[in-house]
């Protein structure tokens, strides 16, 4: 009996196991491991945080969307795996053997070596993280004193919370004598990779609601409530709160991997996904860079991205078990992208036509409902989407 084991049940992981599911070849054994207990759908991670949508949408447990009785579920995290020997060692001290293995461990936040940035500030990547963002604004007495909340990071993350923290801030009628809202980017621009409109379009958002954007900024260190940065010479920014988007790194799971990696970026698969001379591990999500594609021009690290590999690692896995021929060959298709700026509001990139305000919102929840994983967990978004 062929024993397929998962690690990671994220955008990868978890949509190549379902519908692997959808038609499991006969005698096969299937085990799945995460070390969280529930599904995250990062991109609604503003809304979990601005009170918008509630954890059964944005964070549902794995209970509730894996099937028991054709999935043996473990609840920990992989130590270790020797994908020659095929076994994979979890941090409990259990071992596994598997057949063929499907890895998807996605990212971890990079701090850079940027001093306290670890300690103090809150990385804002996980469900964990947004309760914890969630509980401090509630217990801080944030953006009193004219001090505002600082998120460190100018990319898609870190601008679709400024809004949020913007958002929850003018919510609660809380005043602060300058920006609501600090931006920090060490690049000269924020939002890089996305287009010049989308760009412009944002920017303007935050100025209007207050949120300030500062550029080419090297921060050194974090305090609990402060940053010191530099700018020309050194400058030191009190805050309530600290949040760092400032960038990710694969997971260290990888570098037992014995495979050519991609920069800093994932490891490099073939097209069918598997990893190069080692064709029983497929590998999906984050933990790649894009078969074919030049060093210094990676995939994206997007859940588009990975739920798009989730098909064709389904699809390949089904054959190889079968006649151990893969046949599917993944190519990057770009939709779009998507920027929140309110519970009304976005801005999108929909094949080149950029769009903003309600239509771009709406456009948005659409293109998110379809990817939930199921009909109750789209129900349940509409309906507090609506009230
Ligand atoms: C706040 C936020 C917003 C985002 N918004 C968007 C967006 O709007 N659009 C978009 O396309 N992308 C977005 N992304 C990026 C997207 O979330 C990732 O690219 C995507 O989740 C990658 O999928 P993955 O399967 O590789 O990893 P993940 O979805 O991160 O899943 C990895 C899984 O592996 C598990 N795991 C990791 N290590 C271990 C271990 N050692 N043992 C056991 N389990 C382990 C984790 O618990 C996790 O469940 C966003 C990311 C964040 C943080």
């Amino acid at each position: 009996m062929a024993h397929v084991v998962f690690i990671g049940l994220g955008f990868g992981g978890l949509y190549a196991l379902r519908q692997f599911l959808d038609d499991v070849p006969e005698g096969t054994r299937v085990t799945a491991i995460d070390q969280r207990d529930r599904f995250v759908f990062t991109p609604l991670l503003y809304e979990y945080l601005a009170d918008e949508l509630e954890a059964d949408v944005v964070a549902p447990s794995y209970d509730t969307l894996i099937p028991s009785a054709e999935v043996e579920l473990i609840q920990a995290r992989v130590r270790d795996l020797d994908v020659q020997a095929r076994r994979v060692e979890l941090e409990d001290g259990r071992t596994l053997d598997f057949d063929v293995l499907v890895l998807a461990p996605g990212s971890v936040p990079s701090y850079h070596g940027v001093a306290g940035a670890r300690e103090h500030a809150i990385s804002f990547y996980s469900f964990e993280d947004a309760d914890r963002m969630r509980t401090t604004l509630k217990v801080r007495d944030w953006a009193e004193g004219g001090r505002p909340a600082c998120v460190v990071g100018g990319g898609v993350v870190g601008v679709e919370l400024a809004f949020a923290l913007g958002e929850i801030l003018s919510r609660e009628g809380r005043t602060t004598t300058g920006p609501r809202v600090i931006v920090l980017e060490a690049m000269d621009e924020i939002l890089r990779g996305l287009s010049e409109g989308v760009r412009r379009m944002v920017r303007s958002k935050m100025e209007e609601r207050g949120i300030e954007v500062r550029t080419s900024i090297r921060v050194l260190e974090v305090e609990e409530q402060a940053v010191r940065f530099q700018n020309g010479g050194e400058q030191e920014l009190e805050a309530a709160v600290v949040a760092w988007t400032a960038g990710i790194q694969p997971s260290p799971l990888l570098q037992s991997l014995p495979v050519e990696r991609h920069g800093r970026h994932g490891v490099r698969v073939e097209r069918t996904l598997q990893l190069p001379g080692v064709p029983h591990v497929f590998v999906l999500g984050d933990a790649i860079s894009y078969p074919g594609r030049e060093v210094g021009a990676p995939l994206p690290d997007t859940a588009q991205a990975a739920y798009q590999q989730s098909d064709i690692v389904a699809r390949n896995l089904r054959t190889w078990l079968k006649d151990g021929l893969p046949r599917a060959e993944y190519d990057y298709g770009h939709l779009g992208d998507f920027v929140r700026v309110s519970r009304s509001e976005a801005v999108a990139d929909v094949k080149g036509v950029v769009l903003d305000g309600g239509g771009a919102s709406l456009a948005r929840r659409a293109a998110y409902l379809f990817r939930m994983p199921d009909w109750a967990i789209r129900t349940s978004a509409i309906r507090q989407w609506l009230s």
